[in-house]
């Protein structure tokens, strides 16, 4: 059975982290579709293959010179080959994409070159076939990818060899190149991984998979062992960020795993993600949490009426107003008499007067508050459903410590638990619950 890589751009930022890429590749044979990024940055004031695809995309739309960008993105890749002693002809390949420019490339084009040229140079060093995404990958009309015949192609394509396919970037119906939104590589691996049906779609980053907490509020956080693809939404959705977020429909279709890899630690097993474990029991010890994650600056819009709750229609007439002037509701925790909106406070605040006054008008309130200021923690975990006594521990905890808990909400599947704290209090309550719970 195959397994499906991919590469991020740390991973392909400089000679030596291709040897490391293909000391990974050649380590196991089933180890045959690779799929990569742009150059990344090598160090932190360096920059992105892509990023400067973009600068000169911008350039040749104002009229100035490109010549210095596009100097540094050919010089990247040329040190790269030459340094692996390769001998892909990049020169052709780089006049083509310089005079493509000239004739008016489109930004898209323009911008996927990266992952081409990374692809042009992996595929020889590994002694791989270059499959170009141009010949499999197709989006449709509405955007969204035709998997039928992307896979139907791939699958075709990928018989009995061994490929390296550039990320990002795919076919749009009108025949030109169309890129996925930023960081989209990981989509083209997870496409690529179902429709050949891997084993498993490993994904090699800079990072020894998925963090419990935030690095910048917890040090040293354990990286995550496993993870269900439910569990890493709700984390993801406030803030832990490893993926792409389209990353893991393909594969959580067809159930294959999704293994988070270093490719500066290729020994570390990562993070394993999947639909579900079914020998769950005890991998993870005695931690019921999975992972911390959590946001700062919402704000709750608190509507007060006696009676509210009794009346027909309350919540419609309320989440009508908020949809009206497009914020988006992320939680409702209500009392008897009162209905609060937690939204985002950058979302709120040019329309807080406006939907303040539409909530008067509608709903009579005896009060209306917008309290602003507000973090939102949550503890995702699967094996917290069920488990009486969970959120009562998670609680006199963060009360020890005297962080006042503002609002509470699960949800009935109880893989999470969230709260509202004090802005103030975030990293306290993050830290509290990891040396709590995790530690
Ligand atoms: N190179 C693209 C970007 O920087 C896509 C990717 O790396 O996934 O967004």
């Amino acid at each position: 059975m195959r397994k499906v890589l991919k590469f991020g751009g740390s991973s392909m930022a400089s000679a030596a982290q291709y040897a490391k890429v293909k000391s990974i590749v050649d380590y196991d044979a089933s180890r045959s579709v690779v799929v990569v990024s742009a150059a990344g940055k090598r160090s932190k004031t360096d920059h992105k293959v892509t990023d400067l695809l973009y600068l000169c995309y911008a350039h040749m739309k104002y009229g100035v010179s490109v010549d210095s960008v596009f100097g540094m993105i050919s010089d990247r890749y040329l040190e790269i080959r030459n340094e692996l002693g390769l001998s892909t002809d990049l020169e052709s390949e780089l006049e083509k994409i310089r005079a493509d420019m000239d004739d008016g490339i489109s930004e898209d084009e323009l911008a996927s070159r990266g992952e081409y040229l990374s692809a042009r140079l992996m595929a020889d060093y590994l002694g791989f076939d270059f499959v170009d995404a141009a010949e499999w990958l197709r989006f449709k009309l509405d955007g969204s990818v035709d998997k039928d015949y992307s896979y139907a192609a791939l699958r075709r394509l990928a018989e009995g060899r061994k490929i390296v396919i550039p990320g990002f970037y795919g076919l749009g119906p009108d025949g030109s190149i169309r890129t996925f939104t930023r960081g989209g590589s990981d989509i083209t691996g997870a496409l690529a991984a179902a429709a050949l049906d891997a084993e498993i779609y490993e994904n090699w980053t800079d990072v020894s998979g998925i963090l419990m907490a935030d690095p910048r509020i917890v040090e040293n956080p354990e990286p995550i062992p496993r993870v269900t693809y439910t569990e890493l939404r709700e984390l993801s959705y406030l803030g832990a960020q490893v993926l792409h977020e389209d990353t893991i429909f393909p594969v959580a279709e067809k159930n294959i795993p999704l293994n988070i890899r270093n490719t500066n630690d290729p020994a570390h097993p990562g993070t394993i993600i999947m639909d579900h474990f079914d020998d769950d029991d005890g991998a993870e010890g005695h931690r019921f949490i999975t992972g911390i994650a959590g946001k700062k600056d919402f704000s709750v819009v608190s509507v007060s009426k006696k009676g509210l709750s009794s009346q027909m229609g309350t919540m419609r007439k309320i989440f009508e107003i908020f949809e009206a002037h497009a914020v988006a509701v992320e939680y409702t925790p209500n009392g008897i008499d009162t209905v609060s909106l937690v939204v985002e406070t950058k979302q709120l605040k040019k329309q807080a007067d406006s939907i303040a006054a539409d909530l008067i008008k509608a709903m009579e309130p005896d009060s209306l508050a917008i309290t602003d200021g507000i973090a939102i923690v949550a503890a995702v975990g699967r094996k917290m459903a069920r488990r009486p006594g969970i959120s009562g521990q998670i609680f006199s905890a963060l009360g020890a410590e005297g962080i006042n808990i503002r609002l509470i909400s699960q949800s009935p599947q109880e893989v999470n638990i969230i709260f509202g704290v004090e802005n103030r209090d975030f990293n306290a309550a993050v830290r509290v619950l990891y040396n709590s719970f995790v530690k």
